[in-house]
């Protein structure tokens, strides 16, 4: 015989002004017009490996389970496709609004996010250092700081993509690093939005 789990919420363990905060957000502004039609769960291709759907994800913003929503993989499970929000019968940024959550999850160094933070952060530092991205630096350095046994699992593969010339050892910087360092000192300098 199938059981039916319940959870009670309790008002305390809820934050009631959470879509209000979401709203406010540049990309947030239509989530109030959500009317749950699940559309948006319907189109994503990568529903079948989220924790919560599309849907679900605006009903709990807009309920104000801010923890459960801030801790969800779903947030970092969203590909950025774009398809949701084309196709939302609202015109609701759903895309924009995964944005605003991810953004919310580093901000509060939410647990989940946590590797995310890192690879981030490595990856500016390898702007700054080179001025472009170089895969390999960046997953030697990801891996190292976050899983270093796993390092050593992996150098077999990266010795096997390198041998197939898939994979450039050296990193070469851009022409102008300086005048890239100055752009983004400034952008910086700007601020806004992390
Ligand atoms: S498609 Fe739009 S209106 Fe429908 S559930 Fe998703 S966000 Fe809400
Ligand atoms: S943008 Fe994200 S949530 Fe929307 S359909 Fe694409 S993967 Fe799914």
């Amino acid at each position: 015989m199938s059981s039916i789990e319940h959870t009670v919420l309790y008002e305390q363990g809820m934050d009631l002004d959470f879509m209000e905060r979401v709203h406010e957000i540049p990309g947030g502004g239509a989530i109030k017009r959500c009317i749950q039609c699940g559309t948006c769960s319907g189109t994503c291709p990568v529903s079948w490996a989220m924790e919560e759907s599309p849907r679900q994800i605006i009903a709990m913003v807009r309920a104000g389970l801010r923890d459960r929503v801030l801790e969800s993989a779903t947030i970092w499970t969203c590909a950025s496709c774009y398809f949701c929000t084309v196709r939302c019968p609202q015109e609701i940024k759903i895309t924009d609004v995964m944005y605003i959550l991810k953004r919310l999850a580093i901000r509060e160094h939410r647990e989940r996010s946590k590797r995310i933070q890192t690879f981030s952060r490595l990856f500016v530092e390898l702007v700054n250092e080179y001025g472009r991205n170089h895969e390999f630096a960046l997953m030697r350095r990801f891996l190292l700081a976050t899983r270093p046994f796993g390092a050593l699992k992996e150098s077999g593969v990266a010795w096997n993509l390198k041998t197939r010339g898939r994979l450039p050892l050296g990193a070469k910087p851009v022409k102008d690093l300086d005048g890239l360092r100055r752009i983004i000192a400034k952008a910086q300098e700007l601020g806004g939005e992390a």
